[in-house]
């Protein structure tokens, strides 16, 4: 009897023991990929030519948030891509947008802007860039911390963007594109010098080898039948085109400008053999701790940006990543191991129709252009005040050069109304907003939260144009953009799949700030510390 209950108890302590020794159960990696310029729509518009194995994999086997949105302003891909992984918005992390005005010094700044670093692998300036402008963590950097550094973050994309805001502060390496040599770059902020296996994949030359092929459509172009014919006003040439039709030969850009393979499908295969290169050269998924890759494909925003939606180009692009999204997830599955990692895959902004495309539907939409409205709005304020260059227009926004202000002893109410009457009269301005009193907006309150999300003090505009739908601020005639609150800029894909990850699809709104914090939830580690967005139980097993 006595031995029998000591017997028990020790099993007891054992068995105690094991269960608190245990680490929390995880995956061996997480991937974040992000599709730059991906609209929701895009799963479906061109679902009947999906392989089994690409987006069909995810939407099948994964979880499936129909109705993801972007709860931020601008929706442009910096502001994005650091919202994706801190699970914040631009008023908290920083990221006010690609490119914005420092208000205190009206110095212009990029996001990922640092002249403290140097390039690495690169004789350009391309690399002198560093995550330094993002004010909040990433779930990269709580993973890092959670380990105590002893997992592997790696960043990846033709954007230095792409790459950088992912992979967050604590990354083990960021490389991104330099189009001034065709190879994969990083910075003096991550390492002095390129990891070897990332040296040798750079002498392999596969952006000249990719470009020594011309870019044909991958099956019949008359099967194309989720497109306008392929000559069309709505599209942009390339360097050297009579039309904007195909084949793109693109060979001549192989001596005359490399950086052309992002705005072709190769960009997209060049990412992915370099994702491929860095599992393998990091032995990612291998350290038995959680490693973290982020990947950024760009050239579905570059096509984007050149051809639009209507195109045959964006067609052909996303039958393409189809394909890639299936070399990679095969390459997953012998690297790591089918059902040990876990992978996610969004958007970081979608992208407006074409306006003359629109315009010949019947659909209203019209090109602003913000050098246009910069130059005429900084005319009429010289006229009222007579002083010079006393706003830039940029990113929707108004920003005051604030030394102008308090040198010429300007009145702001003054000159904000002076701005806001030139503003609304203008063709396809709904509303101007005031963001140093908000909430005293009279707008709808879902725009009034993305604008307000948006704002940050020292980064943002303080007055906020919103343009009627349709509108934009167009680079020209051609191609289109993305940057409003409108859904076809702000609704996202958004798929779970792999360890963890239940089988299922909703319809519940969530938002891109939510993504961070379900992935923190299924590694049971800290949220990042500006996070806002809640996890996404439902998809968690
Ligand atoms: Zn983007
Ligand atoms: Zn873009």
């Amino acid at each position: 009897m006595m031995w029998k209950g000591i017997k028990l108890s020790l099993l007891g302590l054992v068995a105690f023991a094991q269960v608190h020794a245990q680490a929390p159960a995880r995956p061996k990696l997480v991937v974040g990929v992000v599709l730059d310029q991906m609209r929701w729509d895009y799963l479906y518009r061109y679902a009947d030519r999906y392989g089994k194995g690409g987006f069909k994999r995810l939407m099948n086997d994964g979880f499936n948030c129909e109705n993801t949105s972007i709860v931020h302003l601008p929706s442009y891909t910096a502001p994005g891509h650091a919202t994706i992984y801190t699970g914040s918005v631009p008023a908290l992390h920083g990221i006010a947008a690609n490119d914005w005005i420092n208000r205190k010094g009206a110095m212009s700044m990029y996001c990922t802007q640092d002249d403290s670093v140097q390039s690495v692998g690169s004789s350009s300036k391309a690399g002198m860039m560093s995550p330094k402008n993002l004010l909040a963590t990433t779930v990269t950097d709580e993973l890092r911390l959670a380990t105590n550094f002893r997992n592997k973050t790696i960043g990846i994309s033709l954007k230095d963007r792409g790459a950088i805001l992912p992979a967050g502060h604590t990354a083990n390496g960021a490389y991104w594109f330099d189009a001034s040599n065709g190879s994969f770059i990083s910075s003096t902020f991550y390492s002095k010098a390129l990891p070897s296996w990332l040296t040798e994949f750079n002498k392999r030359n596969v952006t000249d080898s990719l470009l020594n092929i011309d870019w044909n459509t991958l099956y019949p172009i008359n099967t194309y039948t989720q497109s306008t014919a392929d000559d069309n006003a709505y599209e942009s040439k390339l360097k050297g085109e009579q039309t904007p039709t195909f084949p793109h030969q693109l060979k001549s850009f192989i001596a005359a400008d490399k950086g052309v393979i992002r705005t072709t499908p190769w960009g997209n295969t060049l990412t992915r053999l370099m994702a491929e290169a860095a599992v393998q050269g990091e032995a990612l998924g291998k350290s038995g701790q959680t490693d973290f890759l982020a990947v950024s494909f760009s050239s579905t925003d570059y096509i984007g940006h050149f051809f639009a939606p209507n195109s045959i180009e964006i067609e052909d692009c996303y039958l393409r990543m189809d394909k890639e999204l299936e070399l990679f997830l095969n390459f997953l599955d012998k690297q790591v191991g089918a059902g040990n990692y876990t992978l996610f895959l969004t958007a970081d902004h979608g992208g407006a129709h074409n306006v003359s495309f629109l315009k010949d539907a019947k659909i209203p939409g019209e090109n602003v252009s913000e050098k246009v409205v910069n130059k005429n709005l900084n005319e009429v304020l010289k006229t009222a005040l007579g002083v010079n260059e006393l706003v830039v227009f940029s990113n929707y926004q108004v920003y005051f050069n604030e030394d102008l202000m308090v040198q010429h002893k300007l009145d702001r109410d003054k000159a904000v109304a002076i701005c806001k009457d030139y503003l609304v009269n203008m063709d396809g301005v709904a509303f101007v907003l005031d963001m140093k009193d908000a909430a005293k907006n009279t707008i709808p309150k879902k725009i009034l939260e993305m604008a307000v999300n948006g704002y940050h003090p020292n980064r943002s505009g303080e007055l906020q144009v919103i343009l009627e739908p349709g509108y934009y601020s167009g680079y020209g005639s051609t191609g289109t953009t993305h940057g409003s609150w409108n859904p076809y800029d702000t609704r996202i894909p958004l798929l779970f799949y792999g360890w963890g990850i239940k089988k299922g699809s909703s319809f519940t709104p969530y938002h891109m700030t939510d993504i961070a914090p379900t992935i923190a939830a299924l590694l049971h580690i800290q949220e990042p510390n500006a996070c806002i967005g809640t996890p996404i139980t439902e998809v968690l097993k």
